[in-house]
């Protein structure tokens, strides 16, 4: 079970009782999977309404970005696939990254932890990736001078750091982790990395019960694949955070199992770890659902409702770990739809648990 942090003054839709968020299907296998969830929170009588809200990743589709900013912004949480981001039309702004910055989401959480009878190379994973999710190499800032020449702004604000590495500090007391490892590059960037990295060591002095070191990002990376075990809470700028968020990803065992959050000052989203669309698996019923499923778990969490999340959560380790039903990406021969079911059957008990 992975805690979910709710951040200062966040507000999100409630009447009656029942909540309401902003579904954004994706593409790839968004959509199937979100449709899984659907059926999954009706099963567990879930008091959570989905807006369900049209975003596509063509370059035309303004009219559906100003939409889901709004209706996020009136929910306040949202549940999303990824969003395909096209690679051929320079002026083309990733969708996904739109809504993360007009949505001031700036902290991204992944917990990425070893599940028995998954197989991975390591065992006894449990580590917390934190990425600072609005600026650097994201910013979106590139031109060419002349031909030949393109210059590519990263942009580090000690504003952006402060709030991440605040973040990551209270993270680590909220949930009893013991460490924070801050990732840069700052014998390279030496002004921007280098403002990252005082920062963060700076702040470390007013938590003097959380362990801290810094660690260049190659080392970490090489790390990571050795001894990924000695890592707690890795606290990183964005483009690194993106890289290492895959590779810890892949150490427990790909992009089908892990979940991400994303939070700001008033809002949350909600969705898989290693933001894939998995297109090449779309409508084969061959993808792993649990990445997503356990998105919609962290944003019952959120929302307070643990007791739903608790009841889906348990139930899929169950299907994972009791019956070993494994999807091919995971080395198993299962279909998403078998998982599913043997959810549903794990759910109907987990129910009646809570009845009596
Ligand atoms: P494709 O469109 O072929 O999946 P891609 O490069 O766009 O390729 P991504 O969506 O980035 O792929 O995903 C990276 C890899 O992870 C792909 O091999 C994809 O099939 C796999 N993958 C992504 N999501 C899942 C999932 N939920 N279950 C199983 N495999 C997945």
């Amino acid at each position: 079970r992975s805690p979910v942090m709710s951040t200062g003054n966040a507000l999100y839709a409630r009447y009656g009782g029942r909540s309401t968020v902003t579904v954004l299907a994706g593409d790839g296998i968004g959509p199937e999977m979100l449709k899984h969830v659907t059926k999954i929170f009706q099963f567990a009588n879930v008091p959570v309404d989905l807006e369900e809200v049209p975003l596509s990743s063509q370059p035309t589709a303004e009219e559906d970005l100003d939409q889901a900013l709004t209706s996020i912004r009136r929910n306040g949480v949202a549940l999303k696939g990824n969003i395909e981001t096209k690679f051929d039309d320079p002026t083309f702004v990733s969708r996904n990254m739109a809504l993360r910055r007009e949505l001031d989401l700036y902290a991204n959480v992944l917990h990425c932890h070893s599940i028995p009878t998954i197989p991975s190379r390591h065992k006894d994973i449990d580590m917390v990736v934190i990425r600072e999710n609005t600026e650097g190499e994201y910013s979106g800032l590139e031109h060419q001078t002349i031909e030949g020449v393109v210059e590519s702004l990263k942009v580090t604000t000690a504003e952006n750091i402060e709030r991440i590495c605040r973040f990551a500090f209270d993270y680590a007391i909220k949930y009893g982790r013991k460490k924070v490892t801050a990732v840069h590059k700052a014998n390279i960037q030496k002004l921007g990395d280098g403002l990252f990295l005082q920062m963060a060591g700076d702040m470390a002095k007013e938590y003097s019960n959380i362990e801290f070191e810094s660690m260049i990002v190659d080392n970490a990376s090489m790390q990571l694949v050795k001894r990924p075990q000695q890592f707690d809470i890795m606290l990183m700028p964005n483009l690194y955070g993106n890289i290492i968020s895959n590779i810890a990803c892949g150490l427990v065992g790909g992009p089908g199992l892990v979940s991400g959050m994303n939070f700001g000052e008033k809002y949350a989203v909600f969705e898989t770890g290693t933001r894939n669309t998995g297109s090449s698996l779309a409508g084969k019923d061959k993808a792993n659902p649990t990445s997503f499923i356990r998105a919609s778990v962290d944003m019952l969490r959120y929302l307070g409702y643990s007791v739903h999340a608790d009841i889906i959560s348990d139930s899929l380790f169950r299907v994972l770990v009791e019956d070993r039903l494994h999807t091919p990406d995971i080395g198993g021969n299962s279909s998403t739809s078998q998982m599913i079911d043997a959810l549903f059957r794990h759910m109907e008990q987990e129910i009646k648990k809570q009845v009596v």
